[in-house]
């Protein structure tokens, strides 16, 4: 217990020791202090530290998957570009085996292509032939009535000459009786010298010379060519216009001159009866007016078993025959083909010439050959065609020859 008096130095003791405990209590407040800070930072430097431990470990868990996952990636790689090479191989393969069927389906297309073009042809030359059969059975027919008619006629003649003979001799006996002289039997009659002459042949063998679709620029060249030869030819015609004297030497020299129809424009042809028939009539009137002559010998134009006729009028062609020979007239196609036709671009004067040699084979040869513009390699050909049959053995005549072969063609040309 203190004093309660006090004492002078005694109270300043009491002062200081105040002091004291008042640097003492700071000095613990402050010591104090500074050790919660010291914990509290520990405590809290900790938590960090295990906090970033954690992350860290989160981090190394997370690059451990990454590189898992990578590996794993990695060998999915590799595999894919494994794969990714057989399928380029393969794919390569397929290439191959693409370009090698297409070639092949090329192949079998253009093979389909020939196979078709081939069966078209066979078809039509099916239908050709069935056609060309069915006229030729027609023509067979007319011809076999016109043949019975003329042999009637024949008959009726040789009974008329045979009344004619009995009368001529009863008539002598009775100019005998009187004392008159009388002339020989027989004469010159000029028709027969000149077929005569016409007829050299000795060996059988006889080519007519044919030239269709004239008059052209080349007419007078191949009357030049005859007449050097001395060969008589067959022209069938057609009606040019302003060439009167053409078709007056083709008279005038000697040769026959038929009809090829006014035209030779197929839709007036064979379109009509009426329209075919004024296609001759017409030509012939023209023919005679010119020349003097009306023709009697007729070539239907592509020939008489042409498919063209087809185009315009089908049912035509057995009535065209029929109007022939109510006409008076006899047609004429051929049996050798020149080709000069075979083309539009023309055929050579070599083709031409050995054409004609080669398909000579028959004793009566009709070569069809044509005198229009285009077909100045026929006139080149010209002589050595006569001399090459010439070498064969033919002679030459005209289809106005009593002795000329009716010939009816199984080949379409011009
Ligand atoms: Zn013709």
């Amino acid at each position: 217990m203190e004093t309660e008096y006090s004492h002078p130095r005694r109270g300043k003791t009491k002062k200081k020791l105040k002091v004291f405990r008042f640097l003492t209590v700071l000095f613990v407040i402050l010591f104090i202090a500074a050790a919660a800070a010291a914990i509290y930072s520990a405590i809290s430097s900790s938590n960090e530290i295990s906090g970033l431990k954690s992350q860290i470990d989160g981090l190394r868990k997370e690059i451990s998957d990454t590189t898992n996952e990578n590996l794993s990636l990695k060998s999915k790689y590799s595999d894919l570009e494994a794969q990714n090479d057989e399928l380029n191989k393969k794919y390569e393969r397929l290439n191959v085996d693409t370009e090698t069927f297409q070639t092949t389906i090329t192949s079998l297309q253009s093979q389909v292509t020939l196979l078709n073009e081939e069966n078209e042809k066979l078809s039509t030359d099916f239908k050709e032939i069935s056609d060309t059969l069915d006229t030729v059975r027609n023509t067979n027919k007319s011809l076999t009535d016109r043949n019975s008619t003329l042999s009637s006629q024949v008959s009726k003649l040789n009974s008329g000459l045979t009344a004619l003979q009995n009368e001529n001799s009863a008539l002598r006996k009775i100019i005998e009786s009187s004392g008159l002289s009388v002339p020989e039997e027989g004469g010159t009659d000029e028709g027969d010298k000149k077929v005569t002459e016409q007829n050299p042949a000795t060996s059988g063998k006889v080519a007519y010379l044919t030239f269709d679709d004239g008059v052209s620029k080349y007419t007078n060249e191949i009357l030049d060519i005859l007449a050097r030869y001395n060969v008589k030819a067959t022209f069938f015609p057609n009606w040019k216009g302003n060439s009167n004297e053409k078709y007056k030497r083709m008279v005038d020299e000697g040769h026959a001159v038929g009809n090829h129809t006014y035209s030779h424009e197929y839709a007036d042809v064979y379109t009509s009866v009426s329209g075919f028939k004024s296609e001759i009539t017409r030509l012939n009137d023209k023919i005679k007016e010119v020349t003097g002559y009306t023709p009697v010998i007729f070539r239907f134009p592509g020939g008489s078993n042409n498919t063209v006729h087809r185009n315009y009028n089908k049912d035509i062609m057995q009535q065209a025959i029929s109007t022939v020979f109510d006409l008076g007239m006899q047609y004429y196609d051929w049996n050798v083909n020149s080709g000069d036709a075979d083309s539009s671009k023309g055929a050579s004067k070599s083709t031409i010439l050995s054409n004609v040699l080669a398909r000579a084979t028959m004793d009566k040869a009709v070569i069809l050959m044509h005198d229009t513009n285009t077909k100045g390699t026929t006139v080149e050909a010209l002589p050595e065609i006569i001399e090459g049959l010439i070498a064969k053995g033919y002679s030459f005549g005209t289809l106005l020859d009593t002795d000329a072969p009716v010939v009816h063609s199984l080949n379409p040309a011009n």
